[in-house]
């Protein structure tokens, strides 16, 4: 088999199986295996596969078929034109989240934000890409899995942020050692029994989906810790679920009776970010 034939027969393979973006998919897949670019790929089409990347091909499409979503596999996921290293125990980046840090970027224009926290920060995509593009803040993140943060470390090294983001283990903001102008969070928000038992996100760290009964365990608990950890005039980002929005309004409302509130859609048009700046 060719790499012309391998191309086509892994695409074949995802999309029979009924894989979102099998054409796309399938290529990273094949990429993956042999280790090259795309580039190389389309100018080695007529090159032989060995035995042993067949195998290896073989392998690997069995894990994808089985549901293991393919950024494990490879262990790789691009987020905000990044791309960032992936292991089993962090999130897989989401393109919905780009959207807190398009909000975040864009209150750093208009206000003066030095000080960042990142909570519950997984791989780091979102703090790397703050630090990326808020050049001259400083960031904190912070996670309760020890786990994670190595994988953010690996994240910060790679993309040469290390020296800019303190990482720190601990539950919600108890960490920070001072108080910021900015806390972003995409805390677990997946309701407990909504929590899937197959498909693409059981593979994923239960602890980084579950909010509790009502998806909200965490959201709440930063809410009521946030008042001692912000600056005067401070913000808060929250990624929520579907349907969560009028309830974390209505929180930051009791909590924060002069603040500034906003929800923001995503792209499928689902309310996805709520903000509060304190007035
Ligand atoms: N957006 C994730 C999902 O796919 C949930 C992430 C979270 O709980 N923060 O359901």
């Amino acid at each position: 088999m060719n790499l012309k034939q391998a191309l086509a027969h892994a695409r074949g393979v995802l999309a029979d199986n009924n894989i979102d973006d099998a054409s796309l998919e399938g290529e990273l897949l094949l990429r993956h295996v042999l280790g090259i670019n795309r580039t190389r790929l389309y100018l080695d089409l007529e090159v032989d596969l060995s035995p042993a990347h067949e195998e290896t091909m073989r392998q690997l499409f069995e894990r994808r078929l089985r549901g293991e979503p393919s950024a494990y596999i490879t262990g790789h996921r691009e987020f905000f034109g990044l791309d960032f290293h992936v292991e089993h125990n962090v999130l897989i980046p989401r393109p919905e989240s780009e959207l807190l840090v398009e909000k975040a970027i864009s209150l750093a224009r208009n206000r003066p934000i030095s000080i960042v926290a990142d909570i519950g920060t997984g791989c780091g995509s979102i703090a790397v890409s703050l630090a990326l593009n808020i050049h001259e803040a400083k960031i904190y993140a912070t996670d309760v899995s020890a786990a994670a943060l190595e994988v953010a470390r690996v994240n910060c090294c790679k993309h040469e942020v290390i020296d800019r983001i303190c990482l720190l283990q601990g539950d919600m903001l108890e960490p920070l050692p001072e108080p910021v102008d900015l806390i972003v969070a995409n805390l677990p928000y997946v309701r407990e029994v909504e929590l899937p038992r197959s498909g693409p996100l059981s593979f994923e760290p239960v602890l980084a989906l579950n909010g509790g009964p009502d998806g909200l365990a965490g959201i709440n608990s930063l809410c009521y810790q946030a008042g001692s950890k912000l600056r005067p005039g401070g913000c808060i980002l929250l990624e929520i679920g579907q349907g969560q929005a009028k309830a974390v309004t209505d929180l930051f409302g009791q909590i924060f009776p002069s603040s500034q509130i906003e929800v923001t859609n995503d792209l499928a048009g689902i309310e996805r970010v709520v903000s509060l700046c304190l007035t």
